[in-house]
């Protein structure tokens, strides 16, 4: 048989001696908290030698979020909490949106183009394969496994911004975002808020929604999960006490949180559709 089934032949994106898509930590952890760092990393696939080549946009918070693998990571090991990270850059497929929205695989992005991702749907396809679906499935089968064992569970995705956008000025040091189920952002926002000195985005820069964002939405809300996205400013995670200050104070916020009594369990999924 000279042909196959397939148009074209499957197109690799990972060889098999690099990285995985996805890094698990702690998976058994005791904390009520799973945090989740969708830009964790600016690592691009060999195969994928135009978009290697833009080292400036991968540098940068284009290409990653500058300090929140390492946040995430030691804020996992404070609170004995899993954690999930992406082992890909956000150029490569951006893991925190849905599939094929124009920044899923963006050929601008903050401004500056991206030659290597002006690319057909197949490789779209093999992208999302290669790097989204793993990252995903192994948050979903942490998930199941923790409903399975009725452990109680509340989504921290991790996140870091830029203080520079043109046109912005960026006065927050951080920032709690969410979009339909506001039980941990409430909490975060006042915890975080009567820090001295501290100034808290509520939904801003950014606000999740269900067309911009993939972790919450899906994760989180469709679960009935409580769920928050929090966004420190990377210029406070460029030095390791900048990181183990944060995350000493995300901890002792979440321990807060969760010694108030505030009700961290599941909704039901009708009553978390509702809200
Ligand atoms: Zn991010």
């Amino acid at each position: 048989m000279s042909s196959s089934s397939s148009a074209s032949p499957a197109l690799r994106i990972l060889a098999p001696d690099e990285p995985p898509a996805f890094e698990v930590v702690n998976p058994e952890g005791r904390s009520s908290a799973v945090l989740l760092c969708d830009h964790a990393s600016n690592a691009v696939p060999r195969s994928l030698p135009e978009l290697g080549r833009q080292h400036e946009a991968l540098r940068e918070h284009t290409g990653w979020d500058i300090g929140a693998a390492r946040l995430s990571r030691r804020l996992s090991a404070l609170l004995d909490a899993p954690l999930v990270l992406s082992g890909y850059s956000r150029l490569v497929i951006d893991c925190n949106r849905p599939l094929g929205s124009p920044t899923s695989i963006p050929e601008i992005s903050c401004g500056v183009p991206i030659p290597g991702n002006t690319i057909d749907a197949a490789e779209a396809r093999a992208r999302a394969d290669a790097c989204f679906w793993p990252y995903h499935r192994a948050i979903t089968a942490l998930l199941d496994a923790r409903r399975d064992r009725r452990e109680r569970t509340a989504i921290l995705s991790m996140h870091s911004f830029t203080p520079a956008m043109p046109g912005q000025d960026r006065p927050w040091h951080a920032a709690v975002l969410y979009g339909r189920d506001r039980r941990l952002a409430a909490p975060f926002l006042e915890a975080l808020r009567r820090e001295p000195g501290l100034c808290v985005g509520d939904n801003e820069p950014y606000r999740v929604t269900e067309g911009g964002d993939y972790g919450i939405p899906t994760h989180g809300e469709a679960r009935g999960l409580p769920c928050v996205l929090l966004e420190i400013r990377q210029d406070g995670l460029l030095t390791d006490e900048g990181v183990e200050a944060w995350a000493q104070r995300l901890a002792a916020s979440y321990r807060a949180i969760e010694a108030s009594g505030v009700d961290l369990s599941a909704l039901s999924p009708d009553a978390a559709a509702g809200r």
